[in-house]
């Protein structure tokens, strides 16, 4: 199986495809773990918009995926962990582990998380790029998160990682509703 990359912006059923690929888990002898980051302070579980649930494990790194000898390991909201944790995956995949992690592929600026780049780099089995539908236009094309403070949307100034502390609004939109800064030079 090796690597698969669940991808997309918020509401687009990331969270219900992993626990659709983890839940029958529980009844096979198979140890698998399945991770989230502690920046993460909405969730306990992994949770899906219908109402599905699974328990996963709080870690501030990837470490504790190592410490056992999981046949699966699962990682939700990949982009709220550092680039660094690429070599960490990268050894899990070495050991014949599999690894399957969902999360934003960019930030609200538009940009890819330097980890979602680093993971692409170790060439995944598959990648599953997921719409959400559009906040803004209603279509069903939605490709980025953008953060909303009160109306105005917010291109710059803010870390890749915003704290959802219910200071910010986040929306799916599509490409041609997304706001980005003009002078946006790569
Ligand atoms: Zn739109």
């Amino acid at each position: 199986m090796g690597l698969i990359m669940i991808l997309g912006p918020m509401k687009s059923g990331k969270s219900f495809e992993m626990i659709s690929r983890f839940i029958h888990l529980k009844y096979t002898a198979l140890p698998y773990g399945l991770f989230q980051s502690s920046r993460n302070v909405r969730n306990e579980n992994v949770w899906s918009r219908n109402g599905l649930s699974l328990e996963a494990i709080k870690v501030d790194n990837l470490d504790a995926s190592l410490r056992r000898n999981y046949r699966i390991v699962g990682v939700d909201e990949i982009h709220m962990f550092a680039e660094e944790e690429v070599k960490t995956v990268e050894e899990l995949l070495n050991r014949g582990t599999d690894v399957i992690v969902s999360g934003l592929d960019s930030d609200y600026r538009g940009r890819m998380f330097p980890i979602i780049r680093g993971l692409l780099e170790l060439g995944p089995t598959e990648v599953h790029y997921k719409k959400a539908v559009c906040e803004i236009c209603k279509s069903p094309d939605a490709i980025y998160t953008q953060i909303f403070s009160g109306e105005q949307p917010v291109v710059e100034g803010l870390p890749p990682v915003v704290p959802d502390d219910g200071g910010y609004v986040y929306k799916s939109v599509c490409r041609k509703c997304f706001v980005r800064k003009l002078d946006r030079i790569r």
